[in-house]
């Protein structure tokens, strides 16, 4: 329809050419790429899942299924706890019989899970709500779970596996980068949730090529976000790897995804797994998978667990941002970098037998020291010139609610830029 209007309104005289949308001024467009439903370990139908998103004001999300995507037949029992019972009445209450397909097979009934190219159609809007096709590449090395996601893929990855947890990434990450060169189809890996079962260590993941985000927050309760003692949490390994990369190995920065890996649709509590805690907002002029994903490469995006920013712009020699505040709410904005010159010194950390624990070494307090800090809806940094990177966290006085471990406070997280 729009289509047809804008056609008219070219072809009526005397009036000027409407602007196309890929003309329209950059906007933010909120998503998760971090999803689970019923295709694997999910407990809702990917339509529920897609719609609870949607209503909320999301307008993309990727769902990232272990080691497959959603096509192809899948008939799913009725008497499987997970899809059955109030969870299958609700899913028919919502999109009804016409659209709800069953079967029954030896007496037993069967529903089926519809594949995204069908329920896609049923969800998407131009300009409202995008479907991006993803998987969550499930890989180990011995105990160490490595999972990747791999947004906008045409065909499943394999889990490549590997001899070392750095090998292992490194190989399914050059898989995916080799069918995006294959394909010409614009897709990225995600290094997922880096202190789950103490995966990943900074070391190991400073030195991942071709790499170019991971997840600084991930709302699943299982995954160590803030480390431990003995383990960094991921901004502090963020950190680590951005000074390590730019300053010494060369490589280009990791930005930080803020992502559900929501599994949990139906109790909302903190050990469960919901939707709803942690989000990117990305700064592109149409919602499409290539503006999208053009956006999140080039860093114009931040991570978010409810703080929203409405700017983030570097003037000349000055990163400014700007927060929509909340009535009653105070905001804290560090400007957090590592100066050139800093003191490399590290150590591993040891157990009491002085074994060496493969965990992240203990690093100098010149790694990702706060440059700067303000309080206040619009906090700037001017560059000095001797900093390697500069980001910025903010960190809001409002509880989150359901978060991810209790006493958690809203936050938002900005992308590391190069002076
Ligand atoms: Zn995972
Ligand atoms: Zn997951």
């Amino acid at each position: 329809m729009r289509c047809v209007l804008r056609l008219l309104l070219f072809l009526l005289p005397g009036l000027p050419a409407l602007s196309a949308s890929a003309e329209s001024p950059p906007r933010w467009w909120k998503g998760n790429l971090h999803t689970h439903s019923l295709w694997s370990d999910g407990d809702d139908y990917p339509e529920m899942i897609a719609d609870w998103y949607k209503q909320r004001g999301y307008q993309f999300l990727a769902f990232t299924e272990h080691n497959l995507l959603a096509e192809g037949q899948r008939w799913l029992s009725l008497t499987n706890a997970r899809g059955g019972g109030p969870v299958f009445a609700r899913y028919l209450e919502r999109f009804g019989p016409d659209w709800v397909e069953q079967r029954t097979v030896d007496d037993s009934p069967q529903v089926r899970l519809k594949p995204l190219s069908e329920f896609r159609t049923r969800l998407e809007e131009i300009d409202r709500f995008l479907l991006i096709p993803a998987t969550e590449i499930t890989d180990r090395h011995l105990t160490a779970p490595i999972h990747i996601n791999a947004v906008n893929i045409t065909t499943v990855v394999p889990p490549q596996g590997g001899s070392n947890v750095l090998d292992v990434m490194q190989r399914n990450v050059t898989a995916v980068l080799e069918q995006r060169e294959r394909t010409g189809q614009p897709m990225f890996p995600h290094i997922n949730h880096p202190n789950f079962g103490w995966a990943i260590t900074a070391e190991e993941l400073m030195r991942l090529e071709g790499e170019r985000f991971f997840e600084v927050y991930n709302g699943h309760p299982e995954v160590r976000n803030f480390g431990d003692a003995s383990h960094a949490s991921m901004e502090r390994v963020w950190d680590i790897l951005l000074t390590w990369r730019i300053a010494i190995l060369g490589l280009p920065p990791m930005f930080g995804l803020a992502v559900d890996d929501s599994h949990h649709y139906h109790d909302f509590a903190v050990p469960k797994s919901n939707p709803g805690r942690g989000w990117v907002m990305v700064r592109a002029r149409t919602l499409t998978p290539e503006s999208i994903i053009h956006a999140l490469e080039s860093g114009d995006f931040y991570a978010t667990t409810g703080v929203t920013l409405t700017d983030i712009r570097r003037d000349g020699n000055t990163l400014r941002l700007h927060i929509a505040g909340e009535e009653g709410v105070t905001y804290r904005t560090e400007f957090i970098g590592t100066r050139r010159g800093f003191d490399r010194a590290n150590e591993p950390i040891r157990n009491a037998a002085g074994d060496r624990l493969r965990v992240t070494h203990r690093y100098s307090p010149d790694i990702g020291i706060v440059l700067a800090a303000s309080e206040g809806p619009s906090p700037s940094y001017s560059f000095t010139g001797d900093e390697l990177y500069v980001r910025a966290t903010i960190r809001s006085s409002k509880a989150k609610s359901n978060p991810y471990r209790d006493g958690e406070t809203e936050a938002a997280w900005t992308q590391p830029i190069l002076p």
